[in-house]
């Protein structure tokens, strides 16, 4: 056990103690509010529904408490426990070996972990989201989606991993800065191929369909300068009921799409200012800043790994009989979570201040009590609790608390 063994423990153990702990508040705020819809709320969602969504929190958080045991379980049986030495001891029997042998590691390494993952994921799908009518994948939709899932990480992950440890080997002192310029143009290419490759693999996508809905977003889009081609219905509700509509791509490829689900459940005033929302993102340069700093983030990370490579106390420390550079990755990948877990809640600010600007856009554009409305149908029907713990929300939300945000939406509203 040496100094490095201790402090990877001590960032690992607060990491999930800290989870545990916002789980436990959250679940305590839900329960203490959940006799009465919030005042603010009261004409528009039933007691009922209210219920449910504290009962639906609930139950989700329950779960993810034992993922996050059992990951840093899982942690501690990959380094310390030997897990890793055990792979490559199976990697040199089956005669792997040199690059490709370090590219069969990873391999493994990701489709074991996948494994693991499974029983908590078949789990929120078929008992939790089940339970309280989210569901509609069937076991069979849930394997195929499995299978290809695993197809496409080989097909990709390969000659990615590939050139990755290529350059480990062969690229010098500064083979970082390299292995950064690579895995930033494949992450560029992946969010421009995302929406028209690889999304179509999973679900259909078609234009919004003629109506009163598309003639009123055909003029918001000429309003705000976006061509209506980027414009998409997904079928969401082949896996779930639950509704959304998100904004993705870069370029040409950008485009904006709504669930079905979400399309049969608003009216067209409320559709469109979801889609103003969207357009907010858009105007705003949100997806440019967020991949901008991405990219600084990782070009950080791949200096660090440049460094902790070369330390022989980053192997030995974590029960690594043999220094490698697939070890190097994997342990690398395993280990900073616990690290840059710090780093969640400020990210989540930068998201929340995101959704108020493109609020503000959407108020601005189109119908700000439209926007409300659209809003609270979403809560609704996906059973999101109203009454969140304000330290969970500012750790772990992307969005703002429903009140929140609907107060923000109102002050726009009368400026
Ligand atoms: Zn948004």
């Amino acid at each position: 056990m040496t100094l490095w063994t201790w402090t990877v423990l001590l960032f690992a153990v607060t990491a999930t103690a800290t989870g545990l702990y916002l789980s436990w508040r959250q679940k305590r705020a839900v329960r203490m509010h959940r006799t009465q819809v919030p005042p603010a709320f009261a004409d528009s969602i039933k007691l009922a529904a209210h219920q449910k969504a504290a009962d639906y929190t609930a139950a989700r958080l329950k779960l993810e408490d034992i993922s996050q045991l059992t990951g840093l379980l899982v942690l501690l049986a990959w380094t310390l426990g030997g897990g890793l030495n055990l792979l490559d001891g199976v990697c040199d029997l089956a005669g792997l070996s040199g690059l490709w042998g370090g590219v069969a590691f990873m391999l493994l390494f990701f489709l074991i972990s996948q494994l693991l993952d499974l029983p908590v994921d078949i789990y929120r799908t078929f008992a939790i989201e089940a339970r309280f009518g989210f569901n509609k994948i069937t076991p069979g939709l849930y394997l195929a989606d499995m299978l290809k899932q695993t197809l496409l990480m080989l097909l990709i992950g390969t000659p990615l991993l590939w050139v990755m440890l290529a350059l480990m080997q062969g690229a010098g002192d500064q083979w970082w800065l390299y292995a950064w310029l690579v895995w930033g143009s494949f992450m560029l290419l992946m969010i421009w191929a995302y929406p028209t490759l690889i999304a179509p693999l999973f679900n259909r996508f078609e234009p919004l369909p003629d109506g009163e809905m598309k003639t009123r977003i055909e003029s918001l889009l000429t309003r705000c300068g976006f061509h209506s081609s980027g414009l998409y219905v997904m079928d969401g509700s082949r896996r779930s009921s639950h509704g959304n509509a998100y904004f993705t791509g870069l370029g040409k490829a950008k485009r904006i799409v709504f669930f079905d689900t979400l399309v049969k459940q608003l009216k067209a005033e409320e559709t469109e200012a979801v889609l103003a929302h969207e357009l907010g993102h858009f105007h705003h340069g949100h997806v440019k800043r967020q991949i901008a700093m991405m990219l600084v983030l990782s070009l950080l990370g791949f200096a660090l790994l440049g460094w902790l490579s070369q330390q022989t106390w980053f192997y030995t420390g974590l029960g690594v009989n043999q220094p490698s550079n697939h070890a190097a990755l994997t342990l690398f990948l395993l280990v900073m979570p616990a690290f840059t877990f710090v780093l969640t809640p400020l990210m989540n600010r930068f998201s929340r201040r995101n959704e108020f600007e493109a609020d503000a856009y959407a108020v601005a554009n189109s119908d700000g009590g439209a926007l409300i409305s659209s809003l609270v149908k979403m809560y609704e029907d996906n059973a999101s609790t109203l009454t969140p713990d304000a330290i969970y929300s500012a750790w772990h939300d992307s969005h703002p608390p429903a009140p929140i945000r609907i107060d923000h939406i109102e002050q726009c509203m009368r400026q």
